[in-house]
C-alpha cells in the first residue's frame, strides 16, 4: 500500500482557485477524511488523486513515484462514490466477481476475497439476491465490497452515506469502521460531516475555501483547533466566541470579562493586545449553586438538544454563552445559574484567527 503524497497542488478553473497549493500526505494504512464545507475542494483533490483531473501545478506521489499525469486506470486506484455503482439484473455474489475476473487470481483466491468482503460487510443473508431487491444502504455496502475486494493500491470514498436513508447510515457506518480497520488500507475519505469524520478517521484534513486549516487526529482537532474556523465548524454547536481587547501590563496582560470570578492574566501573547476568547458548550461547567470559580448568570433559552442534552443559553453582564448540560441537570435548571469556564478548556485566537499559545490563571 503507497503513500500517497500532494505537493504544493493547485487547481483552478476560470474565475475559481479550487484547490490552493496543498501539501499533504496521506500515510500508508491510515483512514484520512478530507472534512469541510461546500465548495471547499475537496472532490476536486480526491479526482486529482485520482487522476481524473489534471492539476494546475503540483504533484501527486505514490511512494517515490511520480504519477501527476498517470492515466486513472493505471493508478490501481478503488472509488466508492455517492451513489453505488452496482449492475442490475445479476446477484450480489456475482457484482462483487466481475471486476476480480479481469485481475490474474486463481478461483480459491477469488472466493476468498469475495468471501472476505462479504463478511467484513455483514452482506451473508444477500448474496443471493439481486441487485433491485436491496435498498439503498446494502447496495452502497455491494458497491464497497466490488472496489476493496479487487485490493486497490489506495481506496477513495466520495461521500459514500450521504444519499441513504438515516437507519442505513448507522449500519454502513459500522461496517465502513469494521473495514477500516480490518483491511489498514490507504484510504482517503471525502465528507461534509463531522460525525462520520470523527467517526472513521485516523486523521481529519478540515479544509476551507481550497487550503487545509489543519491536520490532525479527531480528538486534537476538536479539543485544540488551530483556527477559529475549526472551532466553529466542529461541535454542534460550534465554539462561543468572545472577543476583547486586553489590556497589557509588562510581559503579562490582563482581561476583566463577566466569564470568569477574577481578572484573567495572560502570559505570552508578545504584545497581541487584541484577542478572542474560545471555548465549546460541554467545556463550560453549569450548577445550581454559587462556587469559587463560578459567576452568576440569568437563563435565557433552553432546549433538549440531540441525545437528550440540553442546550442552554446564559446571560453574563453583557455576554452571552451557550452550554451542553446533561438531561438531570438540564431540567433542574431554571433561572439563576453559576456558569465556570476552566481555564484548561480555553483556547485563545488572534486577530487573523490562529491559534495563540498563551497560558492563563486567575489573579
Ligand atoms: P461539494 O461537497 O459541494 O462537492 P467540495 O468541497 O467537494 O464541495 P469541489 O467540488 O471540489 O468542492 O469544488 C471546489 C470549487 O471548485 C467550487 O467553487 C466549485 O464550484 C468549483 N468547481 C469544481 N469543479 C469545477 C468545474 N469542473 N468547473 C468549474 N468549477 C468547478
Amino acid at each position: 500500500m503507497p503513500e500517497v503524497r500532494l505537493i504544493d497542488l493547485h487547481k483552478e478553473y476560470p474565475g475559481v482557485i479550487a484547490v490552493k497549493n496543498v501539501s499533504i500526505t496521506f500515510t500508508t494504512a491510515t483512514v484520512t477524511c478530507l472534512l469541510g464545507p461546500s465548495g471547499c475542494g475537496k472532490t476536486t483533490m480526491m479526482r486529482i488523486i485520482a487522476g481524473l483531473e489534471t492539476p494546475t501545478a503540483g504533484d501527486v506521489f505514490f511512494d517515490d513515484d511520480r504519477i501527476t499525469e498517470l492515466p486513472t486506470r493505471k493508478r490501481r486506484i478503488g472509488m466508492v462514490f455517492q451513489y453505488p455503482v452496482v449492475y442490475r439484473g445479476i446477484s450480489v455474489y456475482r457484482n462483487i466477481e466481475l471486476p476480480l475476473l479481469e485481475e490474474k487470481l486463481s478461483a480459491a483466491e477469488r472466493k476468498k476475497r469475495i468471501q472476505q468482503v462479504i463478511d467484513i460487510l455483514g452482506l451473508e443473508d444477500s448474496v443471493d439476491k439481486e441487485i433491485s431487491q436491496l435498498d439503498g444502504g446494502t447496495r452502497q455496502k455491494v458497491a464497497i465490497a466490488r472496489t476493496v475486494a479487487r485490493q486497490p493500491a489506495v481506496i477513495l470514498f466520495d461521500e459514500p452515506i450521504t444519499s441513504v436513508d438515516a437507519e442505513a447510515k448507522v449500519q454502513l457506518k459500522r461496517a465502513l469502521k469494521e473495514l477500516t480497520r480490518q483491511l489498514r488500507q490507504t484510504i482517503i475519505y471525502v465528507t461534509h460531516d463531522q460525525t462520520e469524520a470523527m467517526t472513521l478517521a485516523d486523521q481529519i484534513a478540515l479544509m476551507k475555501a481550497g487550503e487545509i486549516v489543519q491536520l490532525d487526529s479527531p480528538r486534537t482537532l476538536y479539543n485544540l483547533p488551530n483556527d477559529v474556523f475549526g472551532g466553529w465548524f466542529l461541535g454542534n454547536p460550534g465554539m462561543n466566541f468572545f472577543e476583547y481587547r486586553v489590556e497589557t501590563l509588562d510581559s503579562d496582560s490582563l482581561l476583566k470579562s463577566p466569564l470568569f470570578p477574577r481578572d484573567l492574566k495572560i502570559s505570552g501573547l508578545n504584545g497581541q493586545d487584541r484577542i478572542t476568547i474560545g471555548i465549546r458548550p460541554e467545556h463550560v461547567t453549569l450548577a445550581c449553586k454559587p462556587s469559587d470559580l463560578a459567576v452568576a448568570g440569568n437563563v435565557r433559552r433552553k432546549f433538549i438538544a440531540v441525545g437528550g442534552h440540553y442546550l442552554v443559553s446564559v446571560e453574563l453582564g453583557d455576554k452571552i454563552i451557550k452550554v451542553k448540560v446533561d438531561p438531570v441537570l438540564g431540567r433542574q435548571i431554571e433561572n439563576e445559574v453559576w456558569v465556570e469556564c476552566p481555564l484548561d478548556w480555553i483556547t485563545l485566537f488572534g486577530p487573523d484567527g490562529r491559534r495563540l499559545k498563551a497560558e492563563l490563571s486567575l489573579v
